[in-house]
């Protein structure tokens, strides 16, 4: 890379966001990592620096959208440029469609759905400004694909994802920024410890049945880390995907077939 890019990841701070983050960063990106959750943020945070990564951090909601602007500024403000903008971060809900709450919904889509237009949106701003393109990536699932029982409101706000990536992607074309999306299937992170402590009491099932039986069902014989997911999103922070725009890319495993 000739000048240092810069790459934004939401909920940075853990999990998927954690493992693109750091991909990332050995890539060679300057990164800006955002999490609502100060104490994991910090603790990564600290982590990176002590690998001599190149890194700054913001704490913020992705739902507000005046905290997705200044997330851009800090990452202006630190490196000079916002390139890539991952709209990682996402809350899960489960439950089955009858009992489905208000307020679950509410928050539901306000952080996967409401927080994937505003990060667009601040992002897509900001790299008009630099005039040099840009990368826009989003974290869909095969659940925005396929939808799962007790997962009804969760897949409805990924299949809005992807959504909004084909709409993004068209629209932003002309200013040379992209937009995709990954779709991962099933990853031990600390979403998944609280979809199989909810399912399992659902299913009258121990603790970790749930994890186990929607894994049973993966092509490859295990379930998914964050690495796995980030090797793509390294593709697609890369120029070697200039060409590609709107997908929403399921790697899985072996999951789901589309
Ligand atoms: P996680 O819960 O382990 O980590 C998510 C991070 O996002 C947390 O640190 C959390 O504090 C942060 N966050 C939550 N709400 C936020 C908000 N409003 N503003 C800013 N940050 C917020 O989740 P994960 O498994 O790493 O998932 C990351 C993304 O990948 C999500 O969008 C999720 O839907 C998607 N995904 C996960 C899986 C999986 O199996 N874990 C599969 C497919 C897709």
């Amino acid at each position: 890379m000739s000048k240092q890019k810069t790459a934004v990841i939401t909920g940075a701070g853990q999990g998927i966001g954690k493992g693109i983050a750091k991909r990332l960063a050995d890539d060679g990106f300057a990164v800006v990592l955002s999490d609502i959750n100060e104490e994991v943020l910090n603790s990564t945070i600290d982590e990176f620096k002590e690998q001599n990564i190149r890194v700054a951090s913001f704490v913020g909601n992705v739902a507000n959208p005046e905290d997705q602007k200044a997330l851009v500024r800090t990452a202006v403000d630190h490196f000079g440029s916002v390139d890539v903008f991952i709209n990682n971060a996402g809350i899960e809900q489960v439950s089955p469609i009858l009992d489905i709450q208000p307020s679950d919904l509410e928050k539901l889509f306000q952080v996967n759905v409401f927080g994937v237009v505003y990060g667009i949106q601040a992002a897509a701003e900001q790299m008009k400004k630099q005039e040099n393109g840009g990368k826009i990536i989003n974290a869909c699932s095969i659940a925005g694909h396929q939808s799962f029982t007790m997962l009804g409101a969760y897949c409805a706000t990924k299949f809005a994802v992807r959504s909004l990536t084909q709409t993004a992607a068209q629209e932003l074309a002309k200013y040379k920024i992209t937009v995709n999306a990954y779709c991962p299937g099933i990853v031990g992170t600390s979403m998944w410890d609280r979809i199989d402590t909810a399912m399992v009491k659902y299913m009258g099932l121990q603790k970790g049945e749930a994890f186990k039986k929607f894994a049973e069902g993966i092509a490859l014989g295990r379930t998914q880390e964050p690495e796995d997911v980030a090797k793509f999103v390294s593709y697609l922070a890369s120029s070697d995907s200039d060409y590609m725009t709107g997908q929403s890319v399921i790697i899985d495993g072996g999951i789901v077939f589309n």
